[in-house]
């Protein structure tokens, strides 16, 4: 069986792509996370877009191991501080992957932005880079706003303070969604369902 590397270190972000890509009901693959192949070092997040860094991760994992790869990077773009913190989303307040204190820095700079100027988007572009294989990049968005105090415990990053413009969500922050609920609606679930078609192809030439 052919495996399919996800090539992701942050575990939340990992489950959802695993939860995403198992969903899709994909045959033919096994789906494993960078823990089951040998640890190789990280290239830092340098590029200017989420399309420059998911290419870069998914290539260096195809280059590690030479298995079919894929990454995403992802953001959250707020429309009153002109989309950042965009690409920086995971290192915004100065550490990488501290959600808590980007969160709350977020809402300090939100402060007195009224709610009709808290539009917000989750941007996620993953990458698929393979052998025999063209790269394939995709992209998915949730539009929302931010709002003013956390909610909810699931998902990670930004979700307690994202409530996303969907009717399904109803007011509810992406914290406070099912896990089905948020692949459903989510950038990550929308930009991994433009790679079904192609995994199906894989799978069959496989
Ligand atoms: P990356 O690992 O550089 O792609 O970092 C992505 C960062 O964007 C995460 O650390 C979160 O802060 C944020 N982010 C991406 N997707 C989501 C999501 O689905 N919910 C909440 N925050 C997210």
């Amino acid at each position: 069986m052919t495996q399919l590397l996800l090539a992701s270190r942050n575990a939340k972000k990992l489950a959802e792509l695993r939860r995403v890509v198992e969903a899709a009901g994909i045959t033919g693959f096994e789906v494993i996370g960078l823990d089951d192949v040998d640890e190789f070092p990280e290239s830092p997040e340098t590029g200017a877009t989420f399309a420059e860094n998911a290419l870069a991760k998914a290539r260096d994992a195809y280059a590690e191991t030479g298995l079919l790869s894929i990454a995403d990077d992802s953001g959250i773009e707020i429309e009153a501080l002109n989309d950042m913190p965009g690409v920086l989303s995971a290192r915004w307040c100065g550490r990488h992957g501290d959600d808590a204190a980007n969160t709350e820095l977020v809402l300090g700079q939100l402060k007195d932005v009224p709610a009709e100027r808290r539009g917000a988007a989750f941007v996620s572009v993953c990458a698929l880079v393979g052998p025999d294989l063209e790269d394939v990049v995709v992209r998915g968005e949730w539009r929302g706003s931010v709002i003013e105090e956390p909610r909810g415990d699931g998902g990670f990053g930004y979700d307690p303070i994202f409530v996303p413009d969907d009717e399904l969500a109803a007011g509810r922050t992406s914290a406070e969604l099912s896990a089905a609920e948020k692949d459903s609606l989510s950038h990550r679930g929308k930009a991994l369902a433009q790679l079904v078609p192609v995994l199906i192809r894989i799978a069959e030439l496989g």
